[in-house]
Order: structure tokens, then sequence, then C-alpha cells
């Protein structure tokens, strides 16, 4: 895609958020554009970091590894976050690269303990957050809605990790009223778990087909690939 077809995407999606955090009475300042840029170069990264955009996220750590090399030659430092179901024995790859800011994809226990235990040994505490499966849809990863007190329960003495907050990856659907039900029913876990138990900072909710919605339901992270970078192909 051309440079200036890239940015014209940025800033139509930015004016989108902004459009629909104004719907729902919130500041927009308080939403993160995550830019997914799985499946696309470097280049698109490094003109989009210097167009404004300020988080990236991939899927792949391999992916994640190459991409990141070659932007550090050339000086450019990305925010990353981790969004992919990530296998533990990639977690030591990730927990070496400085620049990867968060993992928003934290869906069992067992990977819990793993971030956990490489954050320690390189000295650092990870952000995350804790992957919820709303929609119990069997392809997908992520705690079950009903469970995610209990989990964080469990996760929250272990030092190295900055609990963040959610996130949610739903199902293509056609259907807004469901979406938007869904968005609901992650906001409420999410005010839950502030009142009850922890306080939380991020609920990262909405892709290309949804998040204006995610936006009006209290998404604080979008996650945008195929509007700004347009279709991947593979
Ligand atoms: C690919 C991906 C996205 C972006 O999806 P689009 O439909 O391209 O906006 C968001 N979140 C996760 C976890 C993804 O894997």
């Amino acid at each position: 895609m051309e440079k200036e077809d890239l940015i014209s995407n940025f800033k139509k999606v930015q004016a989108k958020i902004k459009k629909a955090a104004a719907l729902a009475n919130r500041d927009p300042q308080e939403i993160k554009l995550l830019a997914v840029s799985k499946n696309h170069y470097a280049e698109a990264v490094e003109i989009l970091n210097e167009a404004g955009v300020s988080y990236f996220g991939e899927n792949r750590v391999q992916e994640l590894e190459e991409k990141n090399e070659k932007l550090i030659e050339k000086g450019i430092d990305i925010d990353w976050h981790f969004i992919g179901h990530l296998q533990r024995n990639k977690v030591k790859y990730l927990m070496r690269m400085e620049n990867c800011q968060m993992i928003q994809s934290i869906d069992s226990l067992r990977l819990a303990k793993e971030v956990n235990k490489r954050a320690k040994k390189n000295e650092r505490i990870i952000p995350v957050l804790v992957e919820v499966n709303m929609a119990k849809d069997e392809n997908k990863f992520g705690i079950m809605p009903e469970e995610v007190k209990d989990f964080l329960k469990q996760i929250k003495e272990f030092e190295n990790l900055k609990i963040e907050g959610l996130m949610t990856i739903l199902p293509y659907l056609d259907d807004s009223q469901k979406l938007r039900s869904y968005f609901k029913q992650m906001k409420k876990i999410y005010d839950d778990v502030c009142e009850n138990l922890m306080p939380l900072n991020e609920l990262s909710m909405g892709m290309t087909n949804d998040y204006q919605i995610a936006i009006e339901e209290g998404a604080t992270i979008v996650r945008v690939g195929r509007a700004i970078f347009g279709e991947r192909e593979y």
C-alpha cells in the first residue's frame, strides 16, 4: 500500500474513534489505537509510527522479532503489544525484547506462570491483559467469563506481572446487536473486577469490524488491522 493511503486510513480510523467516543460521551484521549501490523512489512510500521501511531500489535513471536530487528537497525523503537496465542516455549524470546510493552493474551495459568518466570529472569515487570473467551467460542483461547475473577485471584500474586486489564476477541458476526451485547458483558465483568477485586486500567476490545461499537461500550484499547493496512495476504 502507498504511504499516502496508509496515512489517510489511519486518519480515518482516528476520526471514527473520536466520533464513537463523542457518541458515548467519552474522552477520546482515553482510547488507545493499537495498529495490528501482522502480515505487513516493517516499512508500513515505520510510516505509521512517523505519522503518529503510538502502539503496534503482532500475533506471532517470530514475525514480531524480525520486524522489530529491522526497525531497531534504523533506530526506530516501537511500543509493541503481543496479541496472539502465546506458546510457552516462545515466552523467553518475547521477554528479551525490551520494547515488547504488553502481552494482551494471557489465556492460561501455565502461560501466566511462564511469563512471570521469564520476566523475573529478565528483571522486568511486564504489563499483561487476561484474554476472556466472551462468546465461548470453541475455536478461540481465553478464560471463560465466569472464571475470570478466580483466575485473577490466582495470578494476582505473581510479582513480575502487572495486571492491567482484560482483552477479548469476538467471532466475526454481522449482527451488531449481538456484538454489542458481548461488549456490554465484558464491561460488566471489568467493572465487577474493579469494584470487588482489584483496579484495572485497560479493556481491549474491538477490531476493524466492530471497534466503534466497542468504544461505545467502554473499550480503552481497540486493535485495528485491515482498516489501516488493507486486507492481509497470506
Ligand atoms: C488480527 C487481529 C486483530 C485485527 O483484526 P482486523 O480485523 O484486521 O482489524 C485484532 N486482534 C487480534 C487478536 C488479531 O489477531
